[in-house]
């Protein structure tokens, strides 16, 4: 993205004057390996990408907060004493959303301020547009506030803005890699305790692929809320043999073994099952990227797949069928559905000398099965949220 034609269209949208126009940028993210282990209590390990979303903002004079977004028609200007207490359902929910939780944590916006917003992540193919677009905000505001910046502050706060403002029920990880992303690693986070750290993950040789099976996705909610349902009943059984039990994921899989008779319902031990041994391919993972070794990682990450397939079904057709096409490509080391499932992206490792042909072969395959057409991201892994210097310049993805 030419950040210089995006100070244009700024300066086209709000005038030219005297203040300085200040650039930041936030990135999209993916998770790698952890998958529905978020709800409980295990580790996900997600990275932030180079696709993101770019914020232009200046303050003015007249106390107006002005909103647009290249990429949405609607633009809004509101004075900051009379704020919208309700929802619009429009994409200026997220920015509103992040303004009121500012306030309500003490952090209120004392100046007025024009906004253009500019991104490059799908809307709505789980690489978490809205997490890249609140974090941005925030991070912008309080930076030009003055106010102090905790990444993590600042993950709850743009969570907190998009269950309460905007009404979506999600987790913490998506805000979480967005703020605290690095370049070249990737997050362990325990869900549970929000302790992080980051893992070196070196692919020099290699590249990430997204693919978005474009399926449009029906009953997720439902289908999400009774896994959930499934996995409280699971600890409420548990805890004939561990009173304690908080979350599934506080188990080993020798533990679970050795408890697992008391869950007579089979599809809800399934569901257990995944959870148990889930957690611990993220652990795995991490051992395998510490020392390197990209093709243990890959065989986790195939690992993850099956278990989200067979244990927790929450894949389907199209999802099965993208990763069964990765894996036949000379050079795909590892492949798995991401996110909550039933449609959404893939997300495969695979060598650069592969990517063109694992991106004609796969598109043509899974088209010719599903009769869909999917998208491809080739990524890198960037870093989290951050101010830009002028001029700015942020090596893209290809889009394919
Ligand atoms: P995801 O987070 O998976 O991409 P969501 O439905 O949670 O999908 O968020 C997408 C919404 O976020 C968009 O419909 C829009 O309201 C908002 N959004 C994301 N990126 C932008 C952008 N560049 N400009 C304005 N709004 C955006
Ligand atoms: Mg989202």
């Amino acid at each position: 993205m030419d950040t210089n034609r995006l100070l244009h269209l700024f300066e086209q949208h709000y005038g030219i004057n005297q203040g300085e126009v200040r650039l930041f940028h936030a990135p999209g993210r993916v998770n790698l390996i952890g998958e529905h282990l978020d709800y409980n209590g295990g580790y996900v390990l997600p990275a932030a990408l180079q696709i993101g979303t770019y914020l232009l903002i200046r303050s003015n004079a007249d106390r107006m907060l002005r909103l647009a977004s290249v990429q949405f028609e609607e633009a809004a200007s509101f004075s900051i004493d009379e704020l919208p207490t309700v929802k619009s359902d429009m994409w200026t929910d997220y920015p509103l959303g992040v303004v009121h939780e500012m306030n309500k944590a003490g952090h209120p916006i004392t100046q007025g301020y024009d906004l253009l917003v500019a991104g490059n992540i799908p809307n709505g193919a789980g690489l978490s547009s809205s997490a890249s677009l609140e974090v941005v905000i925030g991070y912008a505001l309080l930076t030009l506030e003055g106010y102090p910046i905790d990444r993590t502050a600042l993950a709850r706060l743009s969570q907190r803005a998009e269950n309460q403002f905007v009404g979506v029920n999600s987790g913490i990880m998506d805000q979480f890699a967005v703020s605290h992303g690095k370049q070249d690693h990737a997050i362990l986070l325990d869900c549970d305790s929000l302790q992080y750290e980051h893992v070196p993950f070196q692919i020099q040789g290699y590249k990430l692929i997204i693919g978005n099976t474009n399926k449009r996705r029906g009953l997720v909610d439902s289908k999400y809320n009774e896994r959930r349902t499934q996995c409280d009943e699971a600890v409420e059984k548990l805890k004939q043999v561990y009173p304690d039990l908080t979350y599934l994921a506080h188990l080993t899989s020798e533990q679970f073994q050795q408890a697992k008779h008391v869950l007579t319902d089979r599809v809800v031990c399934q569901r257990a099952e995944h959870v148990v041994f889930e957690n611990e391919r993220v652990k795995q993972s991490m051992k395998a990227l510490r020392e390197g070794d990209l093709l243990a990682f890959g065989q986790l990450m195939n690992a993850s797949h099956e278990s989200l397939r067979d244990l927790y079904e929450v894949s389907c057709e199209e999802l099965d069928v993208m990763v069964q096409e990765a894996r036949t490509v000379n050079g795909t080391i590892g492949s798995r559905m991401t996110g909550a499932g039933f449609g959404g992206c893939t997300v495969s490792l695979v060598a650069q000398a592969a990517v063109e042909d694992f991106v004609n072969t796969v598109g043509a395959n899974y088209e010719r099965h599903t009769g869909l057409k999917p998208d491809f991201y080739v990524c890198d892994v960037g870093d989290g949220v951050i101010e830009l210097e002028w001029p700015a310049f942020i090596a893209t993805d290809e889009s394919i």
